[in-house]
């Protein structure tokens, strides 16, 4: 919508006085030189958010908003200041984490400048930690899975040809991105990267908060400019992978290259098991409740017919019920949002699926893998086995019940259960009995 759209028919009122988009707009973006007409394209990702802002808002005075509002931000940088500042926020941190001590500061700082110049960090990781020779066992493990996800396109009923048609030729354009980027063994795109900012050693914060303005006016600056599909969204040494919706592009950082996730020396089961699933998890997010509305070139373009689309909608809805049934003994006994996992459980049920049956794929052609020495396990299950392991781990009991509130991921133990109930391949590999927690009768599937 055009941004005097955004002011007519999402106006937030306080103290009878209505908010200026388009001043806010403008405030924001003179700091970079730009100036927001009202006939500005812009993208309303949450009209419901703004249609039910209002209610809350007429409860509050322009100051009580004001207040929260710098609050809110003061509240982000007390952590960069010293202990005093920091121990104000103990009460709260205890509150909504649970956590009675901070983190080490080796960690903090490990962790800060990471998030903040992941070019740097991510080209010393890679001298220090990255073979490259993942690259093309990566390549290979992407083609089976994107492949399976292609030819099981042909046995979902609830599709219509043309849709699936569309399908095949975004799951063909998504692109791959996996270890790093060439950019940060560059010296002189390094410099470059960084010469704006200029470090003092002895001023912390005041580094943080140039940090900040570089990073938010760097991306101040991208309005109107063609998005470059080529750029990285990730920097190298991170544990985790992506989807771009905006690049159609599947991103796997050195950082999670490495055991349980993929290892050289793992069996193929593990490896399909770890990395595989997380693969097959990344593509499906392309087809997901958010990412089924960017075309194959991440453009925000509908490609679905009125047909499949209501018939993903009924889909859906089997596994939002599904998850949130899930009651978290960990939070209380309270229950999992199924709504805003939606995306993460769909993602997480194509990605089993597709890399399982990748796997089986390697083995039909490959022969059967030796079987491990020292386990009393055959390679489906040791598939299964390295899914879980991935997601192992706990909460604390206030973390828990923040997490259902505000992470768009389902726990770990629920992941691997969820995704497990509706795949009978597990059932099987485990010689699991009809009345078994892991069977269960209303099987969700999407792809
Ligand atoms: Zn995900």
């Amino acid at each position: 919508m055009d941004l005097d759209v955004l002011n007519a028919n999402f106006s937030l009122q306080v103290d009878s006085q209505i908010f200026n988009w388009s001043y806010f707009t403008n405030k924001i973006m003179n700091t970079v030189n730009i100036t927001v007409l009202d006939t500005e394209s812009i993208i309303n990702y949450a009209p419901n958010y703004y249609k039910r802002l209002n209610p809350i808002l007429i409860r509050y005075t322009k100051r009580d908003l004001q207040n929260y509002m710098v609050w809110r931000f003061v509240m982000n940088m007390v952590v960069g200041l010293s202990r005093e500042y920091r121990d104000t926020r103990k009460a709260f941190r205890k509150a909504l984490y649970g956590t009675t001590s901070e983190a080490a500061v080796w960690r903090q700082c490990a962790i800060y400048v990471n998030n903040n110049m992941d070019s740097a960090v991510g080209r010393l990781y890679v001298e220090d930690a990255f073979s490259g020779e993942s690259k093309e066992l990566m390549d290979e493990m992407i083609a089976a899975i994107r492949e399976v996800f292609i030819s099981n396109l042909k046995y979902l009923d609830w599709m219509d040809a043309e849709t699936k048609k569309a399908a095949e030729e975004k799951a063909l354009a998504i692109r791959e991105r996996i270890g790093y980027s060439d950019n940060i063994k560059n010296d002189t795109y390094l410099n470059n990267e960084y010469k704006e900012l200029n470090y003092t050693a002895d001023e912390y914060f005041e580094n943080i908060l140039k940090n900040l303005e570089y990073v938010q006016k760097k991306r101040l600056r991208k309005l109107r400019v063609k998005v470059n599909k080529e750029e990285w969204v990730t920097g190298a040494a991170v544990v985790n992978a992506f989807y771009s919706s905006s690049k159609n592009q599947i991103v796997f950082p050195a950082g999670i290259l490495q055991p349980p996730f993929f290892g050289k020396g793992q069996t193929k089961s593990l490896n399909f098991g770890g990395i595989g699933m997380v693969i097959g998890h990344e593509i499906t997010h392309g087809f997901d409740d958010n990412g089924r509305n960017y075309d194959k070139d991440g453009d925000l373009k509908d490609w679905w017919t009125l047909s499949s689309s209501q018939k993903f909608v009924e889909r859906s809805k089997c596994m939002v019920d599904q998850y949130g049934s899930f009651s978290w003994d960990l939070a209380n006994g309270l229950n999992l949002n199924g709504n805003n996992t939606l995306g993460e459980n769909i993602a997480d049920n194509g990605g089993i699926r597709q890399s399982y049956q990748a796997y089986l794929n390697y083995v039909k052609k490959n022969g059967n893998e030796p079987l491990l020495p020292g386990i009393n396990l055959n390679h489906q299950q040791l598939f299964f086995l390295n899914f879980a392991q991935v997601w192992c781990g706990t909460y604390r009991p206030e973390q828990a019940v923040n997490s259902i509130k505000v992470d768009v991921h389902s726990p770990g133990n629920f992941r691997v259960l969820g995704s497990l109930q509706n795949f009978p391949e597990f059932a099987t590999a485990f010689n699991c009995s009809k009345d078994s927690y892991m069977v269960s009768e209303k099987k969700c599937q999407i792809w």
